[in-house]
């Protein structure tokens, strides 16, 4: 089966139909792009740079950081990374920046609200990231956002990594796409204000359904009520996506629900045509899809849309699913 699935990939990911979805990878170190190119991954989808911050003893140099992005934008050979900017705090700390106790982790002093605080470190990993862009298809994508203007003063502090790199006379695409995840249901809310400010979004599924539902991702005894199908988290979905069509401007989904083949039904009918996940989920989900009708698929999706009970919903995609070879 593992063998039958390897020959997967080089093929074009498209449902029986003719619909195509491009599949890319998340990752989080140059390693991972090894499995990820094994696999047939279009791209980077998510690159999760805090790893490259995380078991160390300090910060690392704008020269550290731009090594690994340059490395990773060039194993990618053309097709684009998307680069998120440190996402830090909650469930994922650094020893030499040591952060208060706080009573609610998730509800706290997490991803771009640290980077808007220490500016300093913000525009290093900026700066690097440009630099990088001069060697492949990179694409900048800030954590957490939850308001425009928390949005407007991320890109100024990117405005200013290019005017620092114009006066070193650096080389890096002057037109970087910037996009943020939509991982914060006022987010969700504003998608329409925020799609005018930005060139693509990623919905963050995993925090996401954590702060829609308010259910702590990490918290074992209520993991049963941690469900993606929930309505309230498709209609969530459903409202990105429109305001991102209004704005003409692409949207991917990167959380774990995108590795999810019981999911397809769903970006089918949503209009979701891109998904980034783990690189070991690649060929799983393609094999899915090669086995997907469009036509079937989103009806069944406009059958789970219609129920307001996540359980229901999640049967029928799971039913769904079993019943493709
Ligand atoms: C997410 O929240 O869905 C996501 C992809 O980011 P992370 O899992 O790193 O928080
Ligand atoms: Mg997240």
């Amino acid at each position: 089966k593992k063998e039958q699935l390897q020959l997967l990939a080089s093929v074009e990911a498209i449902t029986k139909d003719g619909e195509k979805i491009r599949l890319s990878a998340n990752i989080s170190s140059v390693k991972d792009m090894e499995t990820a190119i094994k696999n047939g991954a279009q791209g980077v989808g998510l690159f999760r740079t805090e790893f490259l911050y995380m078991d160390r003893p300090a910060f690392p140099s704008e020269e550290e950081q731009f090594n690994v992005y340059r490395l990773v934008a060039e194993k990618a050979g053309g097709q684009p990374i998307v680069i998120r900017t440190l996402d830090i705090g909650a469930d994922k700390q650094l020893d030499y920046l040591p952060l208060q106790e706080e009573e609610n982790p998730f509800l706290g002093y997490r991803g771009i609200r640290i980077s808007l605080d220490r500016k300093d470190l913000f525009k290093t990993q900026l700066t690097a990231i440009l630099r990088a862009s001069a060697f492949g298809q990179v694409k900048i994508l800030f954590p957490m956002i939850s308001s425009v203007e928390e949005l407007l003063q991320a890109k100024a502090v990117l405005a200013e990594a290019m005017e620092e790199l114009d006066k070193r006379g650096a080389d890096y695409n002057k037109n970087t796409e910037k996009g943020i995840m939509i991982e914060i249901p006022a987010a969700a809310l504003i998608a329409g204000e925020l799609a005018r400010e930005v060139d693509f979004f990623s919905i963050g599924t995993n925090d996401l359904v954590q702060y829609v539902l308010a259910v702590d991702r990490m918290n074992e005894q209520i993991a049963h009520m941690y469900n993606p199908f929930h309505p309230a988290v498709l209609r969530m979905l459903r409202m990105t996506v429109e305001a991102a069509k209004g704005a003409g401007i692409s949207v991917s989904v990167c959380g774990e629900m995108a590795g999810d083949e019981r999911s397809i039904p769903l970006w089918l009918e949503l209009g979701i045509r891109q998904l980034s996940m783990s690189p070991q989920s690649l060929l799983r989900v393609k094999h899915r899809l090669l086995n997907t009708t469009a036509a079937d698929a989103r009806r069944t999706a406009q059958e789970c849309m219609k129920l307001s009970n996540a359980a229901l919903i999640e049967q029928k995609l799971a039913a769904a699913a079993s019943s493709v070879p």
